[in-house]
């Protein structure tokens, strides 16, 4: 990371001249090794800092180190990817502990529960890497840690960790992403490693290693829990509860390394012994930098707020939970800008001494960081955090009420589930509710969830508006709102009172709604996530379905727009059971209906009710769309509604075949240079045929555009600008101007094509067209998030429809800060619109109602645009 050598590199450096005694580079630090432990060369063939370890590399070693030391460890396996491969942790103590392992567990699961433990707990270093598949060094760090703690004879610190301590080390959090950097990595090198960050090597094709299979960022979905990497890990760490949690990262190869203490903004859900104790652990990290003359940052950009994070979750369990950053090579060698070259060795070595700094600090203090722990979960269970209730009703999208609940009993929160009617705090619920009790171990967690709004403090706000108002960027690294119940499109009441119920398991199956047989059809009420699921699972086996977009009444009771209607008739009785069966799977609602009169609506046979197919799905792919985007459609489609999709790479759209699809999605992103003329044209040729176009966010302009676009709305400037003063012709001189104030000057600097402010992120209302099919399920609005700089102007009458469109400013915040002019600005603009051209229709989403699936209570709406308008339109 320097001009000069350090020993690391002249270790790197022999061993990759290959001639020079390779198996001297044991331990990025000098001393005795057990021999008895074997060295990662020995294992894989190569020296540490030398090779980019691959997952199956690291299984190999990782397995090595357990059998070459059955008295000190335990491995693991917590987790399987999407795509096969296994994730471990391997756990590391000395002898005396590894073999009471189990009573030190249960012991800290006591302390966890907020009551008094019996003396037997050890605190938990929980050491977790490559969160990030292509922030490769700290893989290779965790194994040299592990090598380290193990074989160093002449490392006291080594001992006391192992004595003093239990360290659990996460080695590959995302395997298939890791897999995934490696296999372009090796597949571009040559015969010597390339510095230059232009290099194949160094520059990923489209998805990046730092996704997983659906292309999430596991660093986002500690609380959402949507990947089975994430709900592993959350599983794992709540069988240890850690005292301190460290997540390593790296970050642009021009940076050095980033421990904590982090950037404001901090949550307000910490506490001031945590920030003590970050301010103990971040001087520990210092020292051992300080003593090899490494630099490193502290206090800057990477924040404590968004509670998704693995730093953040963890903080909100009670634990001391940081993120390291260090400077990526992304490769072997990589040139800095400012002329010296940083190496993988580097990166390795860095995130290793950080790895053994940090925990030498839990266990020169492990008294501190446990008592810390243990009056932190009981001070919670005690009511620190508040004695109220969240009650949850079960009326309201009834399945995605009782997702969430599990959910949040996933991340070790109570939850107690109340079946049938109940009043709480003055309001009724007819259908039950669930209640979360604040006074709980993880209260502040709990807080975080399911708080309408997590305030920003207060000076941190002032000082990005007086940032914003002389033009320099905003320090928000992520959304300002994650409020799960709106997000989940349910219902949640803070109540001052308990309220009792039994307590809900994670994996408590969700019961099915049903009544009667059915003689003449059973129906699917458009209600919830759930009914989606079960309608596109009954149609890819081969029902028959017809869909309303008129609400109707029958047999006493009223169905939502939207409701699909199963008729035993066409359908037979083997198909009947077999829906019966899958609502039960799926733990959905069906209603009987023994006859086709209806009491109001349309009937059955009514041209209010039409045939309902399964669609064939395309979701443009790779270059020109965000991978995140793309990959969190796919999910939302493929794993929660049931819908498989066929991703068709966007350079190819110009010659595919799009008559075997009836949607093609184009997720967020800047797809028009990729398509090219004939991407477009055959787009537009797919429309007019009587394809369904579903286009979302900032790609929406790429079909706007030109006289005649496929969707007529424009992409709006800042509030303020008229962006026809930036590029008009102004002749040769300029017309003099006196400028007599600053407020002046500004005006005259100002860039008049400016985009909006980009907002971080917030949960926003949308009001409905009641008429529209794709509303259906939203005669109540809902709430969706906004980011970015789009806002577009509304389709007028007579080319389309505005679905879905922001509500008034005063009513539009439902969580989360805005800046003052987005407010002003998004009022009643589009978020979800609709145009006919041809036989097809062009539906556009302003923002993405997919992302990082955690807006469940958007997926009846993606299931309109998807599911339902090729039958609509056809
Ligand atoms: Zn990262």
């Amino acid at each position: 990371m320097r001009n000069g050598f350090t020993g690391a590199c002249l270790l790197m450096l022999a061993a990759m001249l290959g001639a020079l005694a390779p198996a001297r580079a044991q331990s990025f630090i000098e001393g005795r090794f057990d021999p008895a432990i074997p060295t990662l060369t020995a294992v894989v063939g190569h020296a540490p800092g030398t090779r980019i370890t691959s997952p199956d590399q690291t299984y190999a070693y990782l397995k090595a180190l357990a059998e070459a030391a059955p008295d000190r460890t335990r491995l693991v396996q917590y987790a399987t990817s999407w795509e096969g491969r296994p994730l471990y942790y391997l756990v590391l103590s000395a002898p005396a502990n590894i073999a009471r392992l189990e009573a030190i567990r249960a012991d800290l699961a006591t302390i966890a529960s907020g009551r008094p433990g019996n003396g037997t707990a050890l605190p938990v270093t929980w050491l977790a890497y490559s969160v990030h598949g292509n922030e490769i060094s700290s893989t290779d760090a965790a194994l040299m840690t592990a090598y380290h703690l193990l074989a160093a004879q002449s490392d006291e610190r080594a001992a006391k960790i192992l004595t003093n301590t239990i360290v659990v080390i996460d080695p590959l959090q995302n395997p298939d992403g890791r897999a995934r950097f490696v296999n372009n990595f090796l597949a571009a090198t040559g015969i010597v490693p390339d510095a230059d960050r232009q290099a194949a090597e160094h520059d990923e094709p489209w998805p990046s290693g730092r996704v997983n299979h659906y292309m999430f960022d596991l660093n986002r979905d500690w609380f959402t829990l949507s990947q089975p990497e994430t709900r592993g890990k959350v599983a794992a760490i709540r069988q240890w509860n850690p005292v301190v949690v460290v997540d390593l990262h790296e970050m642009g190869g021009d940076e050095t390394y980033f421990f904590s203490p982090a950037a404001q903004p901090f949550s307000p859900n910490l506490t001031p012994a945590q920030i003590r104790a970050y301010e103990l652990i971040g001087r520990y990290n210092a020292a051992a930098f300080d003593a090899r003359g490494e630099p490193y940052f502290t206090r800057e950009t990477f924040d404590l707020f968004y509670p998704g994070y693995g730093d953040t979750w963890n903080a909100h369990q009670g634990a001391i939970g940081s993120t390291y950053e260090q400077g990526s090579a992304r490769g072997l060698v990589f040139a800095r800008r400012d002329g010296t070259e940083l190496t993988y060795a580097d990166g390795v070595t860095n995130h290793f001494i950080a790895s053994l700094a940090t925990a030498a600090a839990v266990a020169d203090n492990p008294q501190r960081f446990l008592s810390d722990f243990a009056a932190y979960r009981s001070a919670n269970a005690a009511g620190a955090a508040g004695r109220g209730t969240y009650v949850i009703d079960l009326g309201k999208r009834r399945w995605n009420a009782e997702r969430l609940g599990r959910r949040l009993a996933a991340q070790g929160i109570t939850v107690l589930r109340r079946e049938g009617g109940a009043t709480v705090c003055g309001k009724s619920y007819p259908a039950g509710y669930l209640a979360v009790p604040q006074a709980q171990p993880a209260a502040r967690l709990v807080r975080s969830l399911l708080d309408r709004d997590t305030p920003l403090p207060p000076d941190f706000l002032a000082e990005q508006e007086r940032r914003r108002s002389v033009d320099l960027p905003h320090e928000l690294y992520d959304v300002t709102a994650w409020s799960v119940g709106p997000m989940a499109g349910v219902d949640v009441s803070l109540c001052n009172a308990a309220a009792g119920g039994e307590p809900l398991a994670a994996e408590a199956p969700i019961a099915a709604r049903t009544s009667g047989s059915g003689s003449f059809a059973v129906a699917v009420p458009w209600t919830d996530s759930g009914q989606a699921r079960l309608v596109t699972l009954a149609l890819r086996e081969g029902l028959e379905g017809r869909v309303t977009d008129r609400a109707f009444a029958a047999g006493g009771r009223s169905f939502p727009r939207g409701t699909v209607v199963f008729p035993a008739g066409s359908n037979g009785p083997e198909k009947m059971a077999r829906l019966a069966e899958l609502a039960r799977e799926v733990g959905a609602e069906t209603v009987a209906m023994e006859s086709g009169w209806v009491d109001s609506g349309p009937n059955l046979g009514s041209e209010r009710f039409v045939r309902l197919t399964l669609p064939r799905v395309a979701v443009a792919w790779d270059e020109g769309v965000s991978q995140l985007s793309a990959g969190s459609l796919r999910y939302v489609l493929e794993q929660r509604i049931g819908l498989p999709v066929t991703p068709i790479r966007t350079r190819r759209l110009a010659r595919a075949d799009l008559s075997k699809y009836d949607v093609l999605l184009v997720p967020e992103g800047n797809p028009a240079s990729v398509l090219g003329e004939g991407g477009a044209r055959a787009i537009r040729a797919f429309v007019q045929r009587g394809g369904v176009l579903v286009a979302v966010g900032e790609s929406l302009e790429a079909f706007s555009r030109g006289d005649n676009p496929l969707l007529a709305v424009r992409r709006e400037a800042a509030l303020g600008r008229d962006p026809s003063e930036a590029d008009g012709d102004k002749g040769e001189l300029a017309e003099a101007v006196a400028i007599t104030s600053d407020a002046e000057y500004r005006e005259a600097i100002k860039d008049q094509a400016a985009l909006p402010d980009t907002l971080p992120g917030a949960l926003l209302n949308v009001v409905n067209e009641p008429d529209h099919f794709l509303s259906a399920g939203y005669d109540d609005g809902a709430v969706v998030l906004a980011t970015g700089t789009q806002i577009f102007t509304p389709l007028d009458r007579a080319r389309g429809v505005n679905v879905m469109r922001f509500a008034a400013a005063r009513d539009l915040i439902a969580s989360g800060y805005v800046w003052d002019e987005n407010r002003r600005q998004l009022a009643y603009k589009p978020y979800l619109m609709a145009q006919q051209q041809g036989r097809g229709l062009v539906i556009g989403f302003a923002h993405d109602p997919s992302t990082r699936a955690y807006l469940e209570g958007l997926d009846l709406m993606i299931a309109n645009a998807v599911l339902v308008a090729p039958s609509r339109v056809r």
